[in-house]
């Protein structure tokens, strides 16, 4: 039953502390063709895929939050691409009312597939996630083989008209640091804005610890050293992650996510909604608000609404990585959705 309107006092999507939510991640399956070390366990039981949202009942609930104020969405996963056609996806969620734009995040393999099809979708950007230029720490890394592939799919990316194609780089001490130049070479000749972002409590195998945290003042003192001083670039949106610099020489970017040194939680402006249908109001979450079973259950979209905002009443000010009273979420990052 979907006949109910949205009271317009149902208002906006303010936490207890002020923030105003204007982005949702929507996490299309858990699904993935890699299995990285800092997201997912090496095996692997799925959802079962009749848990995970249908493309109509994620659109259903995307105008509900539109209603509410919500302005970006970003696909995520588990790989958003090994669902099929994502394209109709995007294409269904730029139709509703208020959502200015749709953004992709994806480990690449598949892009070369359906660079194409998701640009004439009018998918707004795109993020890659690329750790290593070199095929053995590729490897080592996502534990299945696919370097090739993302190029492929970065470039076909390119052809297919996608402009400030962003780069995503986990930096992780001991594995991370010999890829950081090379990283930084390829991005600024293909111009590409490169994003390293630190190592969060977020594994599968749980096997986080604040030692393998390669912050990102590190990751910028090698950059700095081999490219010479970076220039603070002016921060157009406040609740954007990234401390972004420019090239001394005004060629491009280069950005740094740093939320384990340097948390930027009083800016969040995020909500989550995993594949299988649940509302999180943070990555470290440790409570979830069933849209699926509202959505199944014949509930109307003032029920959602009403679900949605007690989830963004219950948000706690910060994630509290190393502090004492911290607890690690239950579900790993491909669970979730980054
Ligand atoms: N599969 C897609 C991909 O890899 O781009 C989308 C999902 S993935 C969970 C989203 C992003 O989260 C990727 O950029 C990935 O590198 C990042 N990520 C995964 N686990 C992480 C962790 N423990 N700490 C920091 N970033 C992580
Ligand atoms: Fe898959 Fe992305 Fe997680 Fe890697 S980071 S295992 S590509 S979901
Ligand atoms: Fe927002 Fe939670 Fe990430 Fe902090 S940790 S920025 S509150 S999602």
């Amino acid at each position: 039953m979907r006949t109910e309107s949205i009271p317009k006092t149902a208002g906006r999507l303010v936490d207890g502390f002020g923030r105003v939510h204007t982005d949702l991640r929507i996490s299309v399956t858990d699904r993935c063709n890699l299995r990285c070390t800092y997201c997912m366990p090496l095996e692997v039981v799925f959802k079962p895929r009749d848990q995970l949202l249908t493309y109509e009942e994620i659109a259903r609930v995307a105008g509900v939050l539109a209603g509410l104020g919500i302005r970006t969405i970003r696909l995520t996963g588990g790989e958003p691409l090994v669902r099929s056609r994502l394209d109709e996806l995007v294409g269904q969620l730029l139709a509703i009312p208020g959502i200015e734009q749709v953004a992709l995040t994806t480990n690449g393999l598949l892009l070369a597939e359906q660079a194409q099809s998701l640009y004439r979708a009018g998918l707004s950007r795109l993020n890659v996630s690329l750790d290593s230029l070199r095929e053995d720490v590729f490897e080592k890394i996502a534990r299945a083989e696919g370097l090739e592939r993302v190029l492929s799919g970065l470039a076909a990316a390119k052809a297919a008209g996608f402009r400030d194609i962003r780069i995503n780089a986990v930096s992780m001490r001991g594995l991370s640091e010999d890829e950081i130049v090379p990283l930084t070479l390829f991005c600024r000749r293909e111009g590409f804005h490169l994003r390293f972002i630190e190592f969060m409590p977020l594994d599968a195998d749980a096997g986080w610890s604040s030692q393998q945290v390669l912050s990102g003042q590190e990751v910028r003192g090698i950059v700095e050293r081999r490219f010479g001083p970076l220039v603070p670039a002016i921060r157009s949106d406040p609740s954007q992650p990234a401390i972004d610099y420019c090239w001394a020489d005004g060629s491009g970017m280069i950005g740094f996510i740093d939320p384990v040194t340097a948390p930027f939680c009083g800016q969040c402006d995020r909500l989550r909604l995993t594949a299988d249908g649940q509302f999180r109001n943070c990555l470290f979450s440790t409570t979830e608000w069933d849209a699926r079973q509202v959505l199944r259950s014949g509930g109307c979209d003032v029920s959602l609404a009403e679900l949605v905002q007690e989830c963004v009443r219950d948000k706690r000010a910060a994630h509290g990585i190393g502090s004492e009273d911290f607890i690690r979420p239950e579900r790993a990052m491909y669970q979730i959705g980054g």
